[in-house]
Protein backbone atom coordinates (compact mmCIF):
# COMPACT_ATOMS: atom_id res chain seq x y z
CA UNK A 1 0.00 0.00 0.00
CA UNK A 2 0.95 3.21 -0.64
CA UNK A 3 1.37 6.19 1.60
CA UNK A 4 1.31 10.38 0.99
CA UNK A 5 4.52 11.77 0.50
CA UNK A 6 5.08 13.04 4.56
CA UNK A 7 7.71 15.71 3.71
CA UNK A 8 5.70 18.63 1.76
CA UNK A 9 2.81 18.27 4.23
CA UNK A 10 1.17 21.38 4.95
CA UNK A 11 4.64 22.84 5.25
CA UNK A 12 4.77 25.98 7.20
CA UNK A 13 1.09 26.38 8.09
CA UNK A 14 0.91 23.44 10.53
CA UNK A 15 1.74 23.66 14.35
CA UNK A 16 4.55 21.18 15.47
CA UNK A 17 3.51 19.02 19.00
CA UNK A 18 6.10 17.15 19.83
CA UNK A 19 5.88 13.93 22.55
CA UNK A 20 9.63 12.68 23.69
CA UNK A 21 7.64 9.15 24.58
CA UNK A 22 11.21 7.93 25.33
CA UNK A 23 14.62 8.65 26.41
CA UNK A 24 15.69 5.44 25.62
CA UNK A 25 17.25 4.48 22.20
CA UNK A 26 18.47 0.81 21.19
CA UNK A 27 21.51 2.89 19.76
CA UNK A 28 24.22 5.16 20.99
CA UNK A 29 25.48 7.26 17.58
CA UNK A 30 28.38 8.58 18.59
CA UNK A 31 27.35 12.39 17.14
CA UNK A 32 23.84 12.38 18.83
CA UNK A 33 23.25 15.49 20.49
CA UNK A 34 20.90 13.68 23.48
CA UNK A 35 22.88 14.00 25.96
CA UNK A 36 20.87 12.70 28.49
CA UNK A 37 19.35 9.57 26.82
CA UNK A 38 18.19 6.85 30.04
CA UNK A 39 15.45 4.01 29.70
CA UNK A 40 13.49 5.57 33.22
CA UNK A 41 11.64 8.80 31.35
CA UNK A 42 8.90 7.15 29.81
CA UNK A 43 5.68 8.84 29.19
CA UNK A 44 2.77 7.48 30.87
CA UNK A 45 -0.64 7.80 28.87
CA UNK A 46 -1.93 9.35 32.09
CA UNK A 47 0.65 12.49 31.33
CA UNK A 48 -0.23 12.27 27.37
CA UNK A 49 -3.76 12.64 28.10
CA UNK A 50 -3.21 15.94 30.11
CA UNK A 51 -1.11 17.58 27.38
CA UNK A 52 -3.77 16.02 25.05
CA UNK A 53 -6.79 17.98 27.17
CA UNK A 54 -4.37 21.13 27.52
CA UNK A 55 -3.82 21.59 23.85
CA UNK A 56 -7.48 20.62 22.27
CA UNK A 57 -8.82 22.74 25.16
CA UNK A 58 -7.37 25.60 23.93
CA UNK A 59 -7.66 26.36 20.58
CA UNK A 60 -7.67 30.04 20.98
CA UNK A 61 -3.68 29.48 22.33
CA UNK A 62 -3.48 26.96 18.88
CA UNK A 63 -4.79 28.38 15.95
CA UNK A 64 -2.88 27.04 13.18
CA UNK A 65 -5.26 25.50 10.41
CA UNK A 66 -2.98 21.88 10.77
CA UNK A 67 -1.34 20.20 13.63
CA UNK A 68 1.97 17.51 12.98
CA UNK A 69 1.83 15.34 16.35
CA UNK A 70 5.46 14.56 16.22
CA UNK A 71 6.48 11.67 18.21
CA UNK A 72 10.66 11.33 19.21
CA UNK A 73 12.81 9.56 21.28
CA UNK A 74 15.28 8.42 21.76
CA UNK A 75 13.54 5.77 19.30
CA UNK A 76 10.21 6.28 19.18
CA UNK A 77 8.60 3.12 18.10
CA UNK A 78 10.18 1.43 21.35
CA UNK A 79 6.94 3.13 23.01
CA UNK A 80 4.26 2.02 19.92
CA UNK A 81 2.00 0.87 22.38
CA UNK A 82 1.39 4.10 23.71
CA UNK A 83 1.94 6.05 20.71
CA UNK A 84 -1.24 3.78 19.53
CA UNK A 85 -2.98 4.56 22.59
CA UNK A 86 -2.17 8.41 22.41
CA UNK A 87 -3.56 8.65 18.56
CA UNK A 88 -6.37 6.50 19.48
CA UNK A 89 -7.08 9.13 22.19
CA UNK A 90 -6.09 12.34 19.93
CA UNK A 91 -8.53 11.37 17.13
CA UNK A 92 -11.48 10.42 19.54
CA UNK A 93 -10.95 13.75 21.24
CA UNK A 94 -10.85 15.93 18.03
CA UNK A 95 -13.94 13.97 16.88
CA UNK A 96 -15.89 14.77 20.61
CA UNK A 97 -14.83 18.30 20.49
CA UNK A 98 -15.32 18.58 16.75
CA UNK A 99 -11.92 20.23 17.06
CA UNK A 100 -10.88 22.47 14.06
CA UNK A 101 -7.90 20.03 13.28
CA UNK A 102 -10.01 17.11 13.35
CA UNK A 103 -8.84 15.88 9.34
CA UNK A 104 -6.33 18.00 8.87
CA UNK A 105 -3.73 16.25 11.55
CA UNK A 106 -0.44 13.79 10.52
CA UNK A 107 1.21 11.65 13.06
CA UNK A 108 4.57 11.97 12.54
CA UNK A 109 8.06 10.05 13.33
CA UNK A 110 11.60 9.88 12.84
CA UNK A 111 12.90 6.77 13.64
CA UNK A 112 16.21 4.92 13.25
CA UNK A 113 14.21 2.25 11.26
CA UNK A 114 15.42 -0.93 13.37
CA UNK A 115 12.15 -2.32 13.97
CA UNK A 116 9.96 -0.85 11.58
CA UNK A 117 8.76 -4.01 10.41
CA UNK A 118 7.27 -5.25 13.35
CA UNK A 119 3.88 -6.42 13.24
CA UNK A 120 2.68 -3.67 15.98
CA UNK A 121 4.50 -1.20 14.29
CA UNK A 122 3.28 -2.10 10.67
CA UNK A 123 -0.31 -2.65 12.64
CA UNK A 124 -0.15 0.97 13.37
CA UNK A 125 1.01 2.37 9.98
CA UNK A 126 -2.08 0.56 8.32
CA UNK A 127 -4.36 1.67 11.14
CA UNK A 128 -3.29 5.09 10.10
CA UNK A 129 -2.70 5.29 6.63
CA UNK A 130 -3.56 8.54 5.18
CA UNK A 131 -2.08 10.55 8.24
CA UNK A 132 1.23 9.08 8.77
CA UNK A 133 4.78 10.65 8.31
CA UNK A 134 7.98 8.67 8.99
CA UNK A 135 11.65 9.45 7.67
CA UNK A 136 14.21 6.71 8.41
CA UNK A 137 17.77 7.49 9.38
CA UNK A 138 20.18 5.66 7.22
CA UNK A 139 23.85 7.25 6.77
CA UNK A 140 25.15 6.42 3.82
CA UNK A 141 27.35 2.79 3.00
CA UNK A 142 28.00 0.57 5.54
CA UNK A 143 31.13 1.54 6.61
CA UNK A 144 29.68 5.30 6.64
CA UNK A 145 26.73 4.40 8.77
CA UNK A 146 28.18 2.13 11.19
CA UNK A 147 30.90 4.59 12.24
CA UNK A 148 28.32 6.42 13.90
CA UNK A 149 25.11 4.74 14.52
CA UNK A 150 26.51 1.98 16.55
CA UNK A 151 24.27 -0.45 19.57
CA UNK A 152 25.18 1.03 22.99
CA UNK A 153 25.19 -2.80 24.58
CA UNK A 154 27.91 -4.19 21.96
CA UNK A 155 28.77 -0.78 19.77
CA UNK A 156 27.88 -3.40 17.16
CA UNK A 157 26.85 -1.32 13.74
CA UNK A 158 23.15 -0.99 13.26
CA UNK A 159 23.73 -0.58 8.94
CA UNK A 160 22.10 -4.48 7.89
CA UNK A 161 19.28 -4.24 10.73
CA UNK A 162 17.96 -0.90 9.14
CA UNK A 163 18.59 -1.22 5.28
CA UNK A 164 16.67 -4.90 5.74
CA UNK A 165 13.53 -2.30 6.30
CA UNK A 166 14.44 0.15 3.33
CA UNK A 167 12.35 -1.79 0.59
CA UNK A 168 9.40 -2.18 2.68
CA UNK A 169 9.38 1.54 3.88
CA UNK A 170 9.91 2.67 0.36
CA UNK A 171 6.92 0.52 -1.13
CA UNK A 172 5.01 2.01 1.68
CA UNK A 173 6.11 5.86 1.26
CA UNK A 174 7.91 5.81 -2.00
CA UNK A 175 8.68 10.16 -1.67
CA UNK A 176 10.12 9.85 1.36
CA UNK A 177 13.13 11.17 2.37
CA UNK A 178 16.27 10.81 4.77
CA UNK A 179 18.07 12.78 6.95
CA UNK A 180 21.94 12.32 6.83
CA UNK A 181 23.83 14.04 9.83
CA UNK A 182 27.67 14.83 8.75
CA UNK A 183 30.57 15.52 11.74
CA UNK A 184 33.85 16.44 10.90
CA UNK A 185 35.26 12.32 10.55
CA UNK A 186 32.40 11.42 8.05
CA UNK A 187 33.64 14.37 5.46
CA UNK A 188 35.36 12.16 3.31
CA UNK A 189 32.69 9.76 3.08
CA UNK A 190 30.00 12.56 1.73
CA UNK A 191 29.92 10.83 -1.71
CA UNK A 192 29.68 7.65 -1.54
CA UNK A 193 26.66 7.78 1.03
CA UNK A 194 25.00 9.85 -0.59
CA UNK A 195 25.28 7.64 -4.03
CA UNK A 196 24.62 4.76 -1.96
CA UNK A 197 21.37 6.45 -0.70
CA UNK A 198 19.99 7.17 -3.66
CA UNK A 199 21.62 3.40 -5.17
CA UNK A 200 18.86 2.21 -2.48
CA UNK A 201 15.83 3.79 -3.92
CA UNK A 202 15.89 6.85 -1.69
CA UNK A 203 15.39 10.23 -4.05
CA UNK A 204 15.58 12.72 -1.37
CA UNK A 205 18.94 12.92 0.67
CA UNK A 206 18.19 15.72 3.31
CA UNK A 207 21.71 16.17 4.59
CA UNK A 208 23.24 18.53 7.09
CA UNK A 209 26.79 19.23 8.73
CA UNK A 210 26.26 19.61 13.02
CA UNK A 211 25.71 22.61 14.16
CA UNK A 212 28.29 22.04 17.11
CA UNK A 213 31.83 23.75 17.15
CA UNK A 214 33.67 20.14 16.18
CA UNK A 215 35.15 21.38 12.93
CA UNK A 216 39.22 21.33 12.67
CA UNK A 217 41.63 23.03 10.25
CA UNK A 218 40.93 21.65 6.93
CA UNK A 219 37.77 20.18 7.07
CA UNK A 220 35.85 22.99 4.86
CA UNK A 221 38.39 22.29 2.05
CA UNK A 222 37.78 18.68 2.43
CA UNK A 223 33.93 19.30 2.61
CA UNK A 224 34.56 21.54 -0.72
CA UNK A 225 35.90 18.82 -2.64
CA UNK A 226 33.69 16.07 -1.22
CA UNK A 227 30.88 18.41 -2.75
CA UNK A 228 32.68 19.19 -6.06
CA UNK A 229 33.43 16.00 -6.76
CA UNK A 230 29.56 15.01 -5.89
CA UNK A 231 28.21 17.66 -8.09
CA UNK A 232 30.11 16.35 -10.90
CA UNK A 233 28.28 12.83 -10.30
CA UNK A 234 24.62 14.22 -10.02
CA UNK A 235 25.31 16.43 -13.08
CA UNK A 236 27.25 13.57 -15.45
CA UNK A 237 25.69 10.93 -14.33
CA UNK A 238 22.12 12.35 -14.52
CA UNK A 239 21.05 11.58 -10.92
CA UNK A 240 19.96 15.53 -10.97
CA UNK A 241 16.35 14.98 -13.15
CA UNK A 242 15.28 12.59 -10.52
CA UNK A 243 17.02 12.71 -7.05
CA UNK A 244 18.04 16.02 -4.90
CA UNK A 245 20.59 16.54 -2.22
CA UNK A 246 19.78 19.44 0.06
CA UNK A 247 23.34 20.57 -0.16
CA UNK A 248 22.94 21.95 -3.37
CA UNK A 249 20.14 24.33 -3.24
CA UNK A 250 19.34 27.56 -5.60
CA UNK A 251 18.63 30.09 -2.80
CA UNK A 252 21.85 29.82 -0.80
CA UNK A 253 24.67 31.83 -0.84
CA UNK A 254 23.13 35.44 -1.28
CA UNK A 255 23.41 38.70 0.84
CA UNK A 256 20.63 38.74 3.07
CA UNK A 257 18.20 42.28 3.68
CA UNK A 258 18.11 43.48 6.66
CA UNK A 259 14.83 44.26 6.99
CA UNK A 260 12.68 42.34 3.96
CA UNK A 261 14.67 39.12 4.91
CA UNK A 262 14.84 38.76 8.49
CA UNK A 263 13.14 35.72 9.78
CA UNK A 264 14.32 33.20 12.68
CA UNK A 265 15.39 30.12 11.01
CA UNK A 266 13.28 27.83 12.95
CA UNK A 267 10.11 27.50 14.37
CA UNK A 268 11.34 27.41 17.88
CA UNK A 269 8.40 29.11 20.36
CA UNK A 270 6.01 28.37 17.61
CA UNK A 271 6.15 24.61 18.70
CA UNK A 272 5.32 22.68 21.68
CA UNK A 273 6.94 19.81 23.23
CA UNK A 274 6.26 17.43 26.09
CA UNK A 275 8.40 15.10 27.79
CA UNK A 276 7.52 12.36 30.50
CA UNK A 277 7.67 14.57 33.41
CA UNK A 278 4.69 16.57 31.96
CA UNK A 279 6.74 19.86 31.40
CA UNK A 280 6.47 21.50 28.11
CA UNK A 281 9.02 23.24 25.99
CA UNK A 282 9.53 25.41 22.93
CA UNK A 283 11.52 22.60 21.01
CA UNK A 284 12.80 19.67 22.21
CA UNK A 285 16.16 21.17 21.94
CA UNK A 286 15.65 22.79 25.36
CA UNK A 287 14.70 19.76 27.18
CA UNK A 288 17.63 18.64 29.54
CA UNK A 289 18.48 15.63 27.81
CA UNK A 290 19.40 17.45 24.76
CA UNK A 291 21.21 20.45 26.63
CA UNK A 292 25.09 19.98 27.40
CA UNK A 293 25.41 22.92 29.40
CA UNK A 294 22.88 25.02 29.91
CA UNK A 295 19.84 23.82 32.85
CA UNK A 296 16.24 22.88 30.38
CA UNK A 297 13.93 26.05 29.67
CA UNK A 298 10.62 24.74 30.50
CA UNK A 299 7.63 26.94 29.62
CA UNK A 300 4.86 25.33 31.74
CA UNK A 301 3.48 21.91 32.07
CA UNK A 302 0.50 20.07 31.53
CA UNK A 303 -1.00 20.78 34.65
CA UNK A 304 -0.42 24.43 34.86
CA UNK A 305 -0.64 25.13 30.77
CA UNK A 306 1.96 27.28 29.05
CA UNK A 307 3.28 30.04 30.65
CA UNK A 308 3.10 32.95 28.15
CA UNK A 309 5.75 35.39 29.65
CA UNK A 310 8.57 32.48 29.22
CA UNK A 311 7.29 31.86 26.16
CA UNK A 312 7.58 35.91 24.75
CA UNK A 313 11.44 35.96 24.35
CA UNK A 314 10.66 33.38 21.60
CA UNK A 315 8.08 35.34 19.81
CA UNK A 316 10.24 38.38 19.19
CA UNK A 317 13.52 35.81 17.57
CA UNK A 318 14.09 36.91 14.71
CA UNK A 319 18.01 37.16 12.31
CA UNK A 320 18.75 40.74 12.97
CA UNK A 321 18.15 40.05 16.51
CA UNK A 322 20.56 37.52 17.11
CA UNK A 323 23.29 37.79 14.84
CA UNK A 324 26.83 39.25 15.05
CA UNK A 325 27.12 42.17 12.15
CA UNK A 326 29.54 39.95 10.50
CA UNK A 327 26.44 37.50 9.81
CA UNK A 328 23.84 40.90 8.75
CA UNK A 329 26.90 42.32 6.51
CA UNK A 330 27.60 38.33 5.32
CA UNK A 331 27.79 38.20 1.28
CA UNK A 332 26.64 34.47 1.23
CA UNK A 333 23.98 34.70 4.23
CA UNK A 334 21.02 32.84 2.77
CA UNK A 335 21.00 29.42 3.30
CA UNK A 336 23.39 29.57 6.62
CA UNK A 337 21.41 28.22 9.58
CA UNK A 338 21.41 28.26 12.93
CA UNK A 339 19.72 26.04 15.83
CA UNK A 340 18.01 27.76 18.57
CA UNK A 341 18.57 25.16 20.61
CA UNK A 342 22.57 25.12 20.21
CA UNK A 343 22.69 28.39 20.15
CA UNK A 344 21.62 28.64 23.62
CA UNK A 345 23.65 25.82 24.80
CA UNK A 346 26.53 27.06 23.18
CA UNK A 347 26.40 31.28 24.56
CA UNK A 348 28.01 32.04 27.46
CA UNK A 349 25.48 33.17 29.45
CA UNK A 350 21.49 32.17 29.62
CA UNK A 351 20.44 33.54 26.49
CA UNK A 352 18.81 32.43 23.43
CA UNK A 353 19.99 35.17 21.84
CA UNK A 354 23.16 34.57 20.86
CA UNK A 355 23.63 32.92 17.40
CA UNK A 356 26.39 30.55 17.54
CA UNK A 357 28.49 30.65 14.39
CA UNK A 358 30.94 27.46 14.34
CA UNK A 359 29.33 26.20 10.80
CA UNK A 360 31.10 29.34 9.17
CA UNK A 361 33.54 28.43 7.27
CA UNK A 362 31.67 25.09 6.49
CA UNK A 363 28.85 26.82 4.80
CA UNK A 364 31.42 29.42 3.17
CA UNK A 365 32.54 25.97 1.44
CA UNK A 366 29.31 24.71 0.72
CA UNK A 367 28.38 28.32 -1.22
CA UNK A 368 31.15 28.02 -3.57
CA UNK A 369 30.72 24.17 -4.04
CA UNK A 370 27.06 24.83 -5.06
CA UNK A 371 27.80 27.68 -7.12
CA UNK A 372 30.04 25.00 -8.94
CA UNK A 373 27.23 23.03 -9.25
CA UNK A 374 24.57 25.25 -10.59
CA UNK A 375 27.12 26.87 -12.67
CA UNK A 376 27.92 23.75 -14.41
CA UNK A 377 24.35 22.06 -14.24
CA UNK A 378 23.34 25.76 -16.51
CA UNK A 379 25.67 25.47 -18.55
CA UNK A 380 25.01 21.87 -19.60
CA UNK A 381 20.98 22.33 -19.63
CA UNK A 382 21.88 25.26 -21.81
CA UNK A 383 23.74 23.48 -24.29
CA UNK A 384 21.42 20.66 -25.00
CA UNK A 385 18.34 23.40 -24.75
CA UNK A 386 16.91 21.83 -22.07
CA UNK A 387 16.70 24.78 -19.51
CA UNK A 388 13.37 25.42 -19.95
CA UNK A 389 12.15 21.98 -19.20
CA UNK A 390 13.86 21.58 -16.33
CA UNK A 391 12.99 24.76 -14.25
CA UNK A 392 9.20 23.17 -15.19
CA UNK A 393 10.04 19.58 -13.84
CA UNK A 394 13.18 20.84 -10.79
CA UNK A 395 12.75 18.35 -8.10
CA UNK A 396 14.84 20.40 -4.88
CA UNK A 397 14.73 18.89 -1.58
CA UNK A 398 13.28 20.43 1.53
CA UNK A 399 15.48 22.62 3.44
CA UNK A 400 14.18 21.57 7.05
CA UNK A 401 16.99 20.95 9.36
CA UNK A 402 15.77 19.11 12.15
S1 LIG B 1 28.08 32.29 10.10
FE1 LIG B 1 29.57 32.96 8.55
S2 LIG B 1 28.72 32.27 6.59
FE2 LIG B 1 27.06 32.23 8.10
S3 LIG B 1 26.06 34.23 7.88
FE3 LIG B 1 27.57 34.40 9.53
S4 LIG B 1 29.40 35.18 8.50
FE4 LIG B 1 28.06 34.38 6.89
S1 LIG C 1 16.62 24.24 14.73
FE1 LIG C 1 16.98 23.49 16.83
S2 LIG C 1 15.69 24.76 18.12
FE2 LIG C 1 14.99 25.05 16.02
S3 LIG C 1 13.31 23.62 15.77
FE3 LIG C 1 15.18 22.57 15.08
S4 LIG C 1 16.01 21.48 16.87
FE4 LIG C 1 14.49 22.99 17.58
Amino acid sequence: MLYRNPKSWQLGIARTITFIVTKDCQLACKYCYLVGKNISERMSFETAKKAIDYILGHEDKFREESVIFDFIGGEPFLEIDLIDQICDYLKTEMYRLNHHWFNSYRFSFSTNGINYHEKKVQDFIKKNASHVSIGITIDGTEKKHDMNRVYKLTERGSYKDVVKNIPLWLEQFPNAGTKVTVSSHDLPYIVESVLHLYSLGIHEVNINVVFEDVWQDGDNTIFEQQLIKLADIIINQGYYKDYACSFFSENIGKPMDREWDNNNWCGAGKMLSVDAAGNFYPCTRFAQYSLRDKKALIIGNVETGINENLLRPFLTLDRCTQSPEECLDCEVASGCAWCQGENYDAAQTNTIYQRATAICKMHKARVRANNYYWNKLFRKLELEGKRDEFEKNKKESNPTIC
